[in-house]
């Protein structure tokens, strides 16, 4: 069996479709537009490019959008002030701040001062509890697993009573996942196991999956064997494991490989997510869609 290859890059680009009409028709009904601000601290390489992906692509969707640089040495007080200013600016309606944050800077501190109501990561305490509770508690999934959600419904894998196995218990992956995974609601209702570093034969966890989620940032850690035939298998995993010359730039770029030995599980499995090009270009959709949300629920639009 070869399985079907889930493209994130083309499930993301469907929902960024569906987005820009969403925005559109929120201009044209109710004169409401999307406002998203991203704050960076410093000036760090990566940093800046992902800080520069999200403004495109809220550009892209007919977003209002703003770019905040400030000084790497901007003090934590100041940089509650320009949260607090944000949360009171009826324009924006999500807030992002582009991590890790300078070592004098208590990151908690500055994720927990924005307004849990446009908290667009989803990583404010309010928003883990209201997802812990569910149903129509949930307001803003974090980005990651909502797009691993995504990605699972629309290649229309069943999930309910399905066995799902997640591999790895991080804040902004595996738990939240798992969460979701397991929530009496539409794309969810599955039985779920989380596994990690104490967990004793974790290939017999695996082997039961329906549908393994692997998010442990270890290489290959999954192997053929592991792996139900005719699962649905989600790489979440980015890891650098080299470098080569690109063939479109002549520069040189970074050799990325998933935690599942992709090649060999692809004959096993139902369906799998390719590294890059799965569970990647999600993340900065469902950024996008958590905005366009918030912008409804402050508008009061259904
Ligand atoms: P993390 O915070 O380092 O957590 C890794 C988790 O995996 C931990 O819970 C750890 O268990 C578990 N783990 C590590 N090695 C393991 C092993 N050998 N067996 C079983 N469990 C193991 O990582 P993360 O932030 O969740 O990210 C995970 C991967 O996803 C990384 O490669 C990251 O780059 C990638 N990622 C991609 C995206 C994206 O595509 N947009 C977004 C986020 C993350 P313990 O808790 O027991 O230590």
């Amino acid at each position: 069996m070869t399985a079907t290859i889930i493209s994130g890059k083309d499930v993301a680009q469907e929902i960024r479709k569906e987005l820009k009409q969403e925005v559109d028709e929120m201009k044209e009904k109710h004169g409401v537009v999307p406002g998203l601000v991203t704050i960076l601290v410093g000036q760090n390489p990566a940093s800046i490019s992902y800080v520069t992906a999200k403004q495109r692509t809220s550009h892209e969707l007919n977003f209002y959008s703003s770019q905040d640089d400030q000084p790497v040495d901007i003090p934590e007080e100041d940089l509650l002030k320009l949260i607090d200013k944000y949360n009171n600016d009826p324009k924006i309606h999500g807030i992002l701040v582009q991590l890790p944050l300078p070592k004098h800077i208590d990151e908690k501190k500055i994720l927990n001062a924005i307004d849990p109501d446009k908290d667009v990561d989803g990583f404010h305490p309010v928003n883990v509890g209201r997802l812990m509770i569910g149903g129509d508690e949930a307001k803003f999934l974090p980005c990651t697993p909502a797009g691993i959600q995504e990605l699972i419904i629309r290649s229309g894998v069943e999930t309910s009573g399905a066995e799902v196995v997640v591999v790895g218990r991080s804040n902004i992956v595996g738990k939240p996942i798992a969460n979701i995974m397991l929530q009496k609601a539409k794309g969810a209702n599955s039985t779920v196991t989380l596994v990690h570093t104490r967990t004793k034969n974790m290939e017999s966890h695996c082997k039961r999956a329906d549908i393994l989620i692997v998010a442990a940032g270890v290489p290959d850690l999954v192997k053929p064997e592991w792996i139900k035939p005719g699962a649905c298998v989600i790489d979440v995993g980015v890891n650098r494991v080299g470098e080569k010359i690109s063939e479109k730039t002549g520069r040189k770029i970074a050799i990325l490989k998933g935690d599942v030995d992709f090649d060999a599980a692809k004959e096993i499995a139902g369906s799998i997510t390719p590294v890059p090009g799965g569970v990647g270009p999600m993340t900065i959709t469902m950024l996008m869609a958590n905005t366009v949300k918030a912008a409804k629920f402050a508008n009061n639009i259904n």
